[in-house]
């Protein structure tokens, strides 16, 4: 009787087993790679950002802070920032980068301005983004450019209107742009301090119309030793000559990272200051008593070269295929 109750155990306990092994188990496991299946739910768009109506500029010449329509800012920016008679796409393309900017300095400013301007988060000169009004624009251009380069940037602005730029469903908050790039764009962090995902190297192919290639500086030896001592006074001058002045490293986009200048090593950018050169992009050579320094491109070469934004328009490109060249990996809505 008792051998029998004993196997009665066991038939269930061997039977609950067999449940468990055969329906709870793969059940549970199931609902386990289900629950994983599941798509996970969106971040909340940041697309849901209010464009404001109006925005605070702050005035360097006036020392004024004026509150401005928000889009009349925009094209007062690309008034300032581009030719007018850059293809449309272009245009459209600097709008969008202008707007995108201009929002992320307000958000970042929150009720306050800018630490430089507390008064506003934006001012009207290279610090932020240059700005024209209308009433500057038609004093400082001619008529003709009022009756035809300026409503071609309206149009731009208005076939762009409340369209900004973002990555990974955020805000882009540096949609920084230069005139040419000589041909390849930077690494933020090759440039500025810090890597920023969406400003990566890319190739620039279309700007071979840029004014800027190939410019040729030419600074007597003494002058170049001289100035270079003025900010970097361990320089020995007489240790400055033919074999002691050259490219030591490129950053990816060509620009020069480090340079040798008799004992010392400086950066490029260094130099570009020192000299006021249209870009880091250079070569150097020395000819008898003067340093030739051959720079390509016009500024720091991070993000949207704008002569290359205008040769992808002419090449067919649309001003979303741009940003998203230049700018890695955004969207643009
Ligand atoms: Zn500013």
């Amino acid at each position: 009787m008792k051998h029998k109750r004993n196997i009665l155990k066991l038939s269930i306990i061997i039977c609950l087993m067999v449940i468990f092994c055969l329906i709870i188990l793969p059940l549970t496991i199931v609902s386990l790679f289900h629950d994983e299946e599941e798509p996970l739910q969106p971040l909340p768009k940041t697309g849901t950002i209010d464009i404001p109506e109006y925005i605070n500029v702050y005035r360097h010449s006036s020392a004024i802070t004026e509150s401005v329509k928000f889009e009349d800012y925009v094209a007062g920016v690309v008034a300032g920032e581009m030719p007018s008679n850059f293809e449309m796409e272009a245009l459209k393309a600097q709008a969008v980068a202008a707007r995108t900017y201009s929002l992320s300095k307000i958000i970042r400013s929150g009720d306050g301005g800018n630490p430089d301007h507390p008064s506003a988060p934006v001012c009207d000169d290279t610090h932020c983004q240059v700005y024209r009004d209308p009433i500057e624009l038609s004093k400082i251009k001619s008529k003709e450019w009022m009756d035809t380069g300026w409503p071609r940037i309206i149009s731009a602005v208005d076939a762009t209107k409340g369209q900004i730029m973002y990555y990974g469903e955020e805000l882009v908050e540096q949609p920084l742009f230069h005139s040419s790039s000589g041909g390849k764009t930077e690494n933020s962090e090759d440039v500025f301090v810090s890597a920023v995902p969406y400003l990566r190297s890319v190739d620039s192919a279309f700007e071979s119309a840029a004014p800027y290639y190939d410019e040729q500086v030419k600074i007597p030896l003494s002058e170049f030793s001289r100035k270079i001592k003025n900010t970097h006074s361990d320089l020995d001058t007489k240790a400055v000559n033919k074999s002691t002045i050259k490219v030591l490293e490129r950053s990816s986009g060509g620009r020069v990272a480090s340079l040798q200048v008799g004992n010392l090593t400086l950066k490029g950018r260094e130099i570009r200051e020192i000299f006021g050169l249209r870009s880091a992009n250079f070569t150097v050579s020395v000819q008898g008593n003067t340093v030739l320094v051959t720079t390509d491109g016009y500024g720091h070469g991070v993000g949207m070269s704008q002569w290359g934004a205008n040769g992808m328009a002419q090449a067919g490109y649309s001003y979303t295929d741009i940003l998203k060249h230049y700018y890695t990996g955004v969207e643009v809505y």
